[in-house]
């Protein structure tokens, strides 16, 4: 029997996924697919809180794939065997997948197999599932096809899906079944695609009404911010979706921008509009340079900059025991929940490359081990430029100081994620390490003791760091690879255009 498989990399979703609506078109049973690769649960990068999320949201959109007829066949091991198997059973006439922006692993998995699609007289279509465009010379035009790609129609949720007679389901394995270990998140999402929709429609009808000045402060940022990522890295949401319901509802509030439900939301959703178009914007980096993990896109400036791997110093960032209060109590809350805001995360990542002059390939592997929604394209384009190591990105060294007193004055956020600080009063929260002996004793935090002294002066380091970058951003080999970097992956916008001519 002749049958078509979808092919379920990541997009784990009924609702706009090209794959599906193209595979029903085709009128030939339909097989769902899904493939966890052995070769990416041991990947350094892949966690075990990533796979037991992409396992959780899959098993709701099984049980959504039966509610219409369907069936999925699941593998734990390498694809090919999964396909094999398929082969021997039925008769593939085609494998529909949508296209996935990720690490060179990935390519070379997609690329054998069309191989063995050829192989095999099989035919293989992927289509474009994001913003992302295949082939790109440049980013001249980049703007212009990311935003017909978004606002084109969405693909819609099938009402049935026919699937070859007497073809059973696999169940969808637990982590333990699997013999994989996990580790458990607090305030973890729910997985799934009803769930993704419900958490972006209280977004945009109720939470996001704060969200413009709310993202910045991991407190606020924790209940105003979206809260999207983990479903769009799984897929249970599409970029082209959120755009769209945001759309919808930025017509809704143009409407009536003073009733009460609106207040509030005008400046909120062009802010969120904006960082949908990062998301587009930093996942085309990964496309245009796969090895984005390991190697700069400014390689010559990375040499340069020669940052070495001080195990005291990884080892107390990692740990989040640096002795700076707010820092550590942004690390063990991303370590706890797998989530927190954007501007909290540039702050770890640049803390370690420009005040600790750690590696970003090492501080980077470990941040994207804790995020659940790790998604490499936005991953590695943001660590890389929080690094300083693209050339075309101003140097920007957070100042935990500043980031403490702006984001956590009273220090609440501090004394809930660093318990050895509960009684130390707001006035010295932010620098424990001035309190005399007698305030250490009565507030129960003995520095050194208790609680580590700051590893480094961040001040003197921070200033260090900051003058070696920009001096080794003004080598004429740097500058030469600037311009090439910029042509493939510099934003054509014109606010980021005049800042960058304005530096
Ligand atoms: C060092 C570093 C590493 C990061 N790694 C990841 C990652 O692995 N996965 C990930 O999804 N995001 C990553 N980000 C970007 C950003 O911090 C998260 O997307 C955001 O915090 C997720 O929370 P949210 O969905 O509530 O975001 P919201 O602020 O509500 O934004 C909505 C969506 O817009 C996109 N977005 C928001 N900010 C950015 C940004 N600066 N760059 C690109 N896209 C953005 C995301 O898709 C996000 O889900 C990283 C940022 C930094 C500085």
């Amino acid at each position: 029997m002749s049958v078509n498989i979808v092919w379920f990399k990541r997009d784990l979703r009924l609702n706009d996924n090209a794959a599906i609506s193209d595979a029903i078109k085709r009128n030939l049973p339909i097989i769902c697919l899904f493939n966890l690769d052995s070769q990416r649960t041991s990947r350094s990068d892949v966690s075990a809180i990533h796979i037991e999320w992409e396992l959780d949201c899959l098993r709701s959109l099984s049980k959504d794939i039966h509610q219409l007829g369907g069936v999925i066949k699941f593998n734990y091991g390498n694809i090919f065997e999964a396909l094999e198997t398929l082969n021997l059973e039925y008769d593939i006439d085609s494998i529909i997948a949508n296209e996935e922006t990720g690490l060179k692993w990935s390519w070379d998995r997609d690329k054998q197999v069309a191989e063995w699609c050829d192989f095999n007289r099989v035919k293989f279509v992927e289509h474009p599932s994001n913003g992302v465009v295949r082939k790109l010379k440049n980013r001249d035009n980049w703007k212009k096809y990311r935003d017909k790609r978004v606002s084109a129609e969405l693909f819609p949720k099938p009402s049935s899906m026919p699937s070859p007679s007497g073809s059973r389901s696999d169940e969808i394995p637990t982590m333990k079944e699997l013999g994989l270990d996990s580790r458990s998140l607090e305030y973890r999402p729910i997985p799934g695609e009803e769930a993704a929709l419900s958490t972006l429609n209280s977004f945009l009808n109720e939470r996001g009404r704060g969200y413009r000045k709310g993202m910045s402060s991991p407190i606020t940022g924790e209940v105003m911010c979206s809260r999207i990522s983990p479903y769009l890295s799984a897929g249970c949401l599409s970029i082209k979706q959120v755009f769209h319901h945001t759309v919808a509802r930025q017509r809704q509030v143009k409407v009536d921008p003073r009733s009460t439900e609106n207040i509030g939301f005008t400046s909120s959703l062009t802010s969120f509009q904006s960082r949908l178009a990062w998301h587009c914007h930093f996942m085309q980096r990964l496309e245009a340079e796969a090895t984005m993990d390991e190697i700069a896109i400014n390689p010559e400036l990375d040499e340069l900059l020669n940052r070495q791997l001080d195990q005291r110093k990884f080892i107390a960032w990692r740990d989040g025991k640096t002795g700076w209060p707010f820092f550590d109590a942004c690390m063990r809350y991303l370590t706890a929940t797998g989530w927190i805001n954007f501007r909290m995360r540039a702050m770890l990542q640049s803390v370690a490359s420009y005040t600790l002059w750690l590696p970003w390939q090492a501080t980077g592997l470990h941040l994207a081990n804790l995020f659940l929604d790790y998604e490499p394209g936005i991953h590695w384009s943001q660590v890389q430029m929080q690094s300083g190591v693209t050339g075309i990105n101003s140097v920007r060294a957070y100042s935990i100081g500043k980031q403490s007193i702006d984001h956590d004055p009273d220090g609440d956020f501090i004394r809930r994620w660093v318990p050895e600080l509960a009684k130390v009063p707001a006035e010295h929260i932010h620098q424990p390490w001035m309190m005399s002996e007698s305030e250490q004793e009565q507030y129960n935090c003995r520095i050194d003791l208790d609680y580590p002294a700051p590893i480094v002066d961040e001040k003197a380091a921070r200033k260090t760091g900051i003058s070696m970058s920009y001096k080794a951003k003004g080598d004429i080999g740097v500058r030469r690879r600037a311009k090439i970097v910029f042509d493939i992956h510099g934003s054509r916008s014109r606010s980021r255009q005049s800042s960058r001519s304005r530096k």
